[in-house]
């Protein structure tokens, strides 16, 4: 057997960076941590960094300085860099991961939608390749094996629906935070529960599919299956609808990005057919959940709209969180900020100044919007 595969955890304190360390930990034959990164938990990452015998120097605070996650992504040693970093300021780390040729398991949906052009030049050139970590892409990627490029008609992406599915618009006008943050499937982090509860997730997830396979936003579609147990599917050119199927536990799309294109002995999420199960499928509601067609149409309009729409999203969500806007705010914010016009894209500055920019910008609409 080869040696170990070596991995930067970035965003280690994280739902999808302490899943990961618990996957490594599962396979020492294949994994063992090489670097650690976490925003502001220094006695966590302390804690993390000595039960994973990561030394003081390899295990960083990127709170106030991001630019380190690049320096850990580009270390010798370092195969597998798992960006599981929250919001934009996982760009470095992925830039740098692909820039120096390592596997990038990416967790950090921000970066490939915020800068997807720069993304697309850096990954065309290098010898970096991107496995995904979302459920979602990981699916479809399996799926993707079952046939040749020219040959998919469609890629499927599956949404639980998130707590509010099947509520109307004039129901989600007073829903509470901790209501938005009970999500009916997946354990995961505030921000990307709250955007489940919108469905700006799923929008995001969209312009990420474009960006990861390149196929084109009239070829992607949304459908929402509340169960969680399709992840994703394609169907082929013949009629074939190829699908992915488990438990929703992340560890399993962890693993396979880790370690692929080998799978895990571990079965996370096998499912058990013996109990029965019942699939079920619906169209999404776009008039009640407007930050999906809000994604779409940034997705669709190119340049910095991604950004844009990405960064206008941080900001509202995070206000939303604090109790400053109502959650029906959130696609409004959004859509106020992108309404207020897209630019180009053609370095990783112009995306941090359309960031900047979309922020300010949001942030005004937030204090528009401000409750006391
Ligand atoms: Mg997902």
């Amino acid at each position: 057997m080869s040696e170990p595969r070596g991995v930067a955890v970035l965003g280690c304190t994280g739902s999808v960076g302490t899943q990961a360390l618990e996957v490594i930990a599962a396979h020492p034959d294949r994994f063992r941590v090489v670097a650690l990164a976490a925003g502001r938990s220094a006695e966590r990452l302390g804690a993390l960094a000595a039960r994973h015998g990561v030394p003081p120097d390899r295990a960083c605070l990127t709170g106030d300085a991001p630019e380190m996650l690049a320096e850990l992504a580009a270390l010798d040693d370092v195969d597998v860099v798992l960006n599981a970093v929250v919001g934009f300021a996982g760009l470095a780390a992925t830039l740098a991961a692909l820039e120096h040729g390592k596997r990038l398991a990416l967790a950090n949906k921000e970066s490939l939608i915020a800068a997807g052009p720069v993304v697309a030049e850096v990954r065309a050139r290098s010898r970096g390749e991107i496995v995904p970590v979302d459920s979602e892409h990981s699916a479809i990627w399996q799926a993707l094996r079952a046939g040749r490029d020219r040959e998919v008609a469609r890629v499927v992406l599956t949404a639980s629906g998130g707590p509010f599915r099947g509520r109307s618009a004039a129901e989600l006008a007073e829903v509470t935070v901790a209501e938005a943050l009970a999500h009916p499937t997946w354990q995961m982090g505030p921000k990307i529960t709250v955007d489940s509860s919108t469905l700006m997730n799923k929008g995001l997830e969209v312009i990420e599919a474009h960006e990861l396979f390149g196929v084109d936003y009239g070829r992607i579609e949304v459908v929402v299956h509340p169960q969680s147990i399709v992840h994703g599917m394609v169907t082929f050119c013949d009629g074939a609808t190829v699908a992915q199927l488990s438990a929703p536990d992340m560890r399993l799309p962890i693993g396979l990005a880790l370690g692929a294109p080998d799978r895990l002995p571990t079965p996370y999420g096998a499912l058990d057919w013996t109990g029965g199960a019942t699939l079920t499928f619906e169209a999404p509601d776009r008039s009640t959940f407007r930050a999906l067609d809000l994604a779409e149409q940034a997705g669709r309009a190119g340049g910095d709209g991604p950004a844009t729409l990405s960064a206008a999203n941080e900001v509202a969500v995070e206000a939303f969180l604090a109790g400053r806007i109502r959650w029906v705010d959130i696609a409004a914010v959004v859509e106020e900020v992108l309404a207020a016009g897209i630019g180009k894209v053609r370095s990783v500055g112009d995306v941090v100044e359309a960031d900047a920019r979309a922020r300010t910008r949001a942030e005004a609409a937030v204090r528009r919007r401000a409750r006391g």
